[in-house]
């Protein structure tokens, strides 16, 4: 009998499923399948995610640095 398994960690098969929050109003964003904007130079120092409708409101400028947002996930915005 072994008992040298990782049972448990990762038995839905599902990878890849990335989430972040929304900076302006924290709606969880999956980063798999919902379009989301995020500042490239922010991105780390304060989780500048956010979703379609806030990064419109922003003029899709950062509020932190101003600079212009990106799409996160491209490969989306190609799919429409
Ligand atoms: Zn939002
Ligand atoms: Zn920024």
């Amino acid at each position: 009998m072994s008992t040298a398994g990782l049972k448990g960690v990762n038995a839905s098969g599902h990878e890849g499923w990335i989430t972040v929050k929304c900076r302006v109003c924290a709606r969880i964003l999956d980063l798999t399948a919902d379009l989301t904007y995020v500042c490239r130079y922010c991105e780390e120092k304060y989780e500048a995610y956010f979703c379609p409708s806030d990064a419109k409101r922003l003029r899709y400028r950062c509020p932190f640095c101003g600079r212009e947002l990106a799409v996160y996930n491209p490969w989306l915005v190609e799919r429409r």
